[in-house]
C-alpha cells in the first residue's frame, strides 16, 4: 500500500481564532486515522496563523508549513517573510509556485526556482506546484509549459535535492472551480512528470477541486501519491473525508 499525502492549502483564509477552532474540531475527526502509517496530513497556513497552526499540528501529530517565503534570509524587503522567520514557528514545509502566486502576483519560473533552492538549503521541504492554464491545455501546450516550469528547478538542484521536493501537479483550470481533472488526465501528467524528473520515487500530488466524492478515483491512480487540497481543507470533516473515501 502506498503512503497518501493529504495536504491542505488554506490560502488567505484562517485567522488565529479560526485556526484554533479548526484544530479543536480536527482532533475528533482525525482520531480514526491518527495511527494510520499510510497517511501523512499537512496544513499550510497564512503567516499570521503559523504559530497557532504549530500548536494544533503538534498536538495532533500532523505536519505544517507556510504558503510562501522570500529567498533572502533578511534585509530590506518590505512585506516579505524569510525562511528563518517561518522555521522559527517549527514549520517544516512550504508551498512554492502555487498558480495564484504565479498568475496573480507574477512570480516567474526563476523566482520560484530561487525560492525552492533557498528552502532546501535551509532544510524546509518545498511543495512545488506546477500546471497549465485552460488556454495552454486547449492549445496543446500542456507539456511544454510544465517542462518549462519543472526544468527551472531541475537544472539547479542536485539529484538529492530533487528527491526531497514534493511535487504538486495543479492544473490551473481545476483550482477552486469545482471541476477536477479526470483521474486519467491527472495520472497522465503525474506519470509524465515522474519520467521528466528521472526519479521513480519522488512524491507527486494532484491538486484541483479534490473532495470526498472524487478522492478514490484520483488517489488510486498509480502515479498520484496524494492531494493538495484548497477549499475542502478548510473544514476538518471535508478534509479528512478525502482519505476516508479513498480507504473505502
Ligand atoms: C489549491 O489551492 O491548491 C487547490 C487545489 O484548491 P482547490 O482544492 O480549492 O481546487
Amino acid at each position: 500500500m502506498k503512503k497518501i499525502y493529504l495536504y491542505g492549502n488554506w490560502k488567505m483564509n484562517m485567522t488565529v481564532a479560526e485556526t484554533k477552532k479548526f484544530f479543536e474540531d480536527f482532533a475528533p475527526v482525525y482520531a480514526q486515522f491518527k495511527n494510520d502509517s499510510g497517511l501523512e496530513v499537512g496544513v499550510f497556513a497564512p503567516f499570521t496563523s503559523l504559530w497557532a497552526a504549530a500548536e494544533g499540528a503538534k498536538a495532533n501529530g500532523v505536519v505544517f508549513g507556510a504558503e510562501n517565503i522570500y529567498f533572502e534570509p533578511k534585509g530590506a524587503f518590505t512585506g516579505e517573510v524569510s525562511i528563518p522567520m517561518v522555521k522559527e514557528t517549527g514549520a517544516t514545509h512550504v508551498i512554492l509556485g502555487h498558480s495564484e502566486r504565479r498568475h496573480i502576483f507574477g512570480e516567474s519560473d526563476e523566482l520560484v526556482a530561487k525560492k525552492t533552492k533557498a528552502a532546501l538549503d535551509a532544510g524546509l521541504i518545498p511543495v512545488f506546484c506546477y500546471g497549465e492554464t485552460l488556454d495552454e491545455r486547449e492549445s496543446g501546450h500542456t507539456f511544454d509549459v510544465m517542462t518549462r516550469q519543472l526544468d527551472a528547478i531541475l537544472k539547479i538542484l542536485s539529484p538529492d535535492e530533487i528527491r526531497k521536493v514534493i511535487y504538486a501537479y495543479e492544473p490551473v483550470w481545476a483550482i477552486g472551480t469545482g471541476k477536477s481533472a479526470t483521474s486519467e488526465q491527472a495520472q497522465e501528467v503525474c506519470e509524465w512528470s515522474r519520467k521528466l524528473i528521472k526519479d521513480p520515487n519522488v512524491v507527486i500530488l494532484y491538486g484541483g477541486s479534490v473532495k470526498g466524492s472524487n478522492a478514490k478515483e484520483l488517489l488510486s491512480m498509480k502515479d498520484i501519491d496524494g492531494a493538495l487540497v484548497g477549499g475542502a481543507s478548510l473544514k476538518p470533516a471535508s478534509f479528512i473525508e478525502i482519505y476516508a473515501e479513498y480507504k473505502k
